[in-house]
């Protein structure tokens, strides 16, 4: 479905109960971050226990090491827009599976998509890779090549979280492949949209910018 705005599309997600997953325990759907017409989109897997608690996607953990990534290649999170394939927190900080990330993606991401109309997207991790593949497929061989989805190519990489569970010599590495990935993004994307201001002087402070939906989603009116 077509939105005609970014509220009007944040409402209809933040009523959104189509499946089990608003029953698992989280706090409700997670919104995006980032300016809704930003030519390039992140898109993670799914809120874990601080972007629940919060209402914004990659704002923990995960999320710190993402702003470490973009910041090496010249972009501050104020200035990308950045969403999860699936809005509402797994029970346990479970991976979402195939069939979660297809069912709501198929809903919101593609209507986000459809709103933003990113010129470049980053996908981290198997779960963005396989929604955008529409196939199973590993992230370690796929990372670094182009997807075409509808028109709209497409960097999968690794996901932050994966990341934080590497060590030594593998890390070094998949740092490096992830810095490539997203550099190979943004310079695509600044061709296509070359007067789009990539940088803040300051690093944003999510967490502060989301405390009005914090707020509202521990007063519980994030539900319809
Ligand atoms: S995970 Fe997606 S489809 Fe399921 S209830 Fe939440 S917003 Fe709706």
């Amino acid at each position: 479905m077509t939105y005609a705005s970014h509220e009007a599309l944040a409402a209809a997600i933040r009523s959104c109960s189509r499946c089990p997953l608003r029953r698992e325990g989280g706090l409700g759907p997670v919104l995006s971050t980032g300016p809704s017409d930003a030519p390039l989109m992140i898109v993670g897997e799914g809120p874990g226990g601080v972007e629940d608690d919060y209402g914004g996607p990659l704002v923990g953990p995960s999320g710190q090491l993402l702003d470490k990534a973009l910041l090496s290649v010249g972009i501050t999170r104020d200035h990308v827009y950045v969403t999860n394939i699936v809005k509402c927190r797994p029970r346990g900080n479970r991976t979402p599976t195939m069939e979660e990330g297809r069912f709501c993606g198929s809903i919101w991401l593609a209507s986000e998509i459809a709103l933003v109309k990113p010129k470049v997207i980053v996908g981290l991790g198997k779960v963005a890779l396989r929604f955008f593949l529409g196939r199973e497929a590993g992230i370690i061989r796929s990372r670094g090549h182009w997807i075409d989805y509808h028109g709209i190519p497409v960097m999968p990489t690794f996901h932050p979280a994966y990341l934080l569970r590497q060590s030594g010599r593998g890390l070094v590495d998949a740092k490096w492949q992830v810095y490539y990935d997203l550099l190979a993004a943004k310079e695509k994307a600044a061709a296509l949209s070359p007067d789009w201001v990539w940088k803040s002087d300051t690093m944003p402070n999510l967490l502060e910018s989301l405390t009005e939906e914090r707020k509202r989603r521990h007063e519980g009116n994030h539900i319809s």
